[in-house]
């Protein structure tokens, strides 16, 4: 059985004193075990200080997104390898607010996912439809055609260290969930998808989170469906409690 992850998208909150104090609260309540994995991926200014608070802990650190390019004139840029001097396991890459504030594209994803697994870092590729696709009853023709591009050219070896997120965009930030079945249906496509580039055996050890909305009232009911193994969570991530409860709900479904 796969392994679930539950990872924390801080997004663009949290000043290096408050992510110290989050830090701090989270190592009090979150309780895990082998089965599931914890991210927190916090604003890069406060990776420092998280990768020394996190020393003996199990959480993991992660990041929200890095450039495709080692070094160079690219101002206000990070690399795959400056997020590994800090600690970084694992790095965010095509969340929907980069595929819409900064018009980030399934080639230019690709291009960092490739990178990331060059620099050992592994890549959490996000995908999701937005509310017009999905009425216009196009969701798996999006879904198809961002996994295709987001993974093109990455071989089955590289397939052992990459995890999928799917975020319907409509669902991100909005207080709305996918339904289980909505959420299992599209999981399930992609492990298809996955499948028919490379192997079912590939496919079956592929984590592929589920996010938007993720809270603690909902958190167990998306956890045990068959296909989700995992969540990406961003506003409840910034609250202990929740998040701790988050976590929690995924060492039940693991069970
Ligand atoms: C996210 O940022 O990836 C996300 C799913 O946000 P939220 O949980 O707030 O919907």
């Amino acid at each position: 059985m796969r392994n679930k992850l539950i990872a924390g998208n801080w997004k663009m909150n949290k000043d290096i004193h408050e992510s110290a104090n989050l830090i701090d609260e989270l190592k009090h309540k979150v309780t895990t075990n082998e089965k599931v994995g914890v991210l927190l991926c916090p604003p890069y200014i406060s990776l420092v200080i998280a990768n020394t608070l996190l020393k003996d802990s199990p959480m993991k650190l992660g990041a929200q997104n890095m450039n495709d390019k080692d070094d160079g004139a690219f101002t206000g840029e990070i690399s795959a390898r400056m997020l590994k001097s800090v600690g970084c396991t694992s790095v965010i890459l095509g969340h929907s607010e980069r595929r819409q504030y900064f018009k980030e594209t399934n080639e230019y994803i690709n291009l960092k996912a490739k990178k990331a697994l060059a620099s050992q870092l592994v890549p959490i590729i996000c995908v999701g439809e937005t509310l017009e696709e999905r009425e216009s009853n196009v969701t798996d023709a999006v879904i198809t055609a961002q996994v295709k591009g987001v993974l093109a050219g990455l071989s089955a070896t590289d397939m052992e260290d990459v995890v999928i997120a799917y975020e319907p965009v409509w669902a991100i930030g909005t207080g709305k969930t996918a339904t289980t079945e909505q959420a299992n249906q599209v999981h399930k496509l992609i492990r298809k998808l996955v499948a028919q580039m490379y192997t079912w055996a590939i496919a079956e050890q592929l984590i592929i989170q589920y996010g938007g909305s993720v809270n603690e009232k909902n958190a167990l009911e998306l956890l045990s469906q068959s296909d989700i193994d995992g969540a990406l969570v961003g506003g409840a991530s910034l609250k202990a409690d929740s998040f701790a409860a988050i976590v929690k709900a995924g060492v039940e479904a693991s069970k």
